[in-house]
């Protein structure tokens, strides 16, 4: 909290937008164009395996590179089971579907985040609960999240509930944004003391660890996302981690219409969902994966770049990645002091203007008219860290000038 309120030594006549601009220069050059926020890189395997699988026939639900895709998965991050699913929307949907979210429960989550958090936990008819981010990670502040829990919630025979509203809190589920991991064991530790399930939305982190663990490699469930503009991309996908084998198998039957296996007969046990990722995008996802490695270097690189220019800009601050955390630097990010946060939008026109495909945070979930009924706790972090972030372009493909 208090390093909210650090005012700058940078008086607001003297902080200039151009200064900013003339450092993402500094580390990417002058675009040729426009240089968007996160571009994909093709630069391995792609076209052959997606020949390979046009050849096959196989470019819908099934097929091999859907379950090589799958093991890649868990192999990569050390979960016990990957379930390639059509989107991480839909791989998040199943996730709470699966930690048992019903209809008239409350499920915990950032106010800062993307839309599909939020929507997912809609879908399933339940209501989500805003609780405070963190300056240091960006992600959900445990002290937060317990001081809001000391307030309303109760331990009841039918589970944790919000005494305020009645409801059920059936989830807590933080983001990792940006890449940078949440304080992943504080929150455990708070979700296990309440009994809530806790499901990660890891739709941003693919490669980021916490304490040397992938993120969502020990997780009970955690959704991933292979849109365009994530780390790797499917060109639109999603996958749901998990370490039990018995949720694993559910997740996949959940997401494939609740078949049972039959050589010709349709016998469906449940209303499942049709979430399955086709062959073809897996095949992308492939030879996609096998260049992860070398995307979480030249990210790391860049990220390093912008954090050596910005280190003596006055009136910001680069967004490292946070202690005990190794982040994929998905997207890199400054923060305006508090002092020059009017002066944001002038720095994202200045930026766009140069051709720097720079962003805001998104708008907070509870500012939405879909959501600005849902219960929340103080929201004051966030809601200065939307008042002052700033994304700047980060593609893989991205060399550091300064190298
Ligand atoms: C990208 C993303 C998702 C999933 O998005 P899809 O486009 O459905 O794959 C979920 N949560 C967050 C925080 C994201 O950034």
């Amino acid at each position: 909290m208090s390093e909210v309120m650090v005012d700058s030594v940078v008086t607001s006549s003297d902080f200039k937008a151009e200064t900013i601009v003339d450092a993402v220069r500094h580390v990417v050059g002058t675009p040729n164009g426009v240089l968007g926020l996160h571009e994909p890189v093709f630069a391995g395997n792609e076209i052959a395996y997606l020949e390979e699988c046009i050849k096959s026939t196989f470019v819908s639900s099934v097929g091999p590179f859907v379950d090589r895709f799958e093991r890649m998965l868990e192999e990569l991050t050390g979960a016990k089971r990957a379930v390639a699913v059509v989107n991480g929307t839909a791989a998040l949907h199943a996730c709470f579907r699966l930690a048992g979210v019903e209809p008239d429960d409350e499920v915990i989550s950032p106010a800062l985040t993307f839309i599909a958090t939020t929507n997912a936990i809609a879908y399933c008819g339940a209501r989500p609960h805003f609780v405070d981010s963190s300056l240091a990670t960006l992600g959900m502040d445990p002290n937060a999240l317990a001081v809001r829990l000391g307030a309303i919630a109760e331990r009841t025979a039918r589970g944790t509930i919000n005494r305020e509203t009645g409801r059920r809190i059936a989830a807590i589920s933080p983001m990792h944004t940006f890449g940078h991991p949440v304080a992943l064991d504080e929150i455990a530790a708070i979700a296990h003391d309440w009994g809530i399930a806790l499901v990660e939305d890891a739709a941003e982190s693919l490669g980021s660890t916490y304490k040397g663990h992938a993120v969502g490699s020990r997780a009970r469930l955690a959704a991933l996302s292979f849109n365009g503009n994530k780390i790797v991309t499917t060109g639109g996908g999603g996958a749901i981690l998990t370490n039990d084998e018995e949720l694993g198998r559910r997740a996949k039957h959940l997401t494939t219409t609740a078949k049972l296996p039959h050589k010709w007969a349709f016998v469906h046990d449940e209303i499942g969902f049709n979430y399955r990722l086709p062959n073809l995008n897996a095949a992308l996802g492939c030879a996609q994966l096998e260049q992860l490695e070398g995307f979480l270097a030249s990210k790391r690189r860049l990220a390093a770049a912008y954090e050596r220019a910005f280190a003596h800009v006055p009136g910001v601050r680069f967004s490292r990645e946070p202690k005990d955390t190794t982040s994929n630097y998905w997207l890199n990010a400054i923060l305006l002091d508090e002092a020059h946060a009017e002066r944001r939008d002038d720095v994202l026109t200045a930026l766009n203007e140069a051709g720097f495909g720079a962003r805001p945070a998104w708008t907070l979930m509870h500012r939405l008219p879909m959501f600005a009924q849902s219960p929340r706790g103080d929201l004051s972090v966030a809601e200065s860290i939307e008042r002052r972030l700033i994304n700047l372009p980060s593609s893989a493909s991205i060399r550091p000038r300064d190298e």
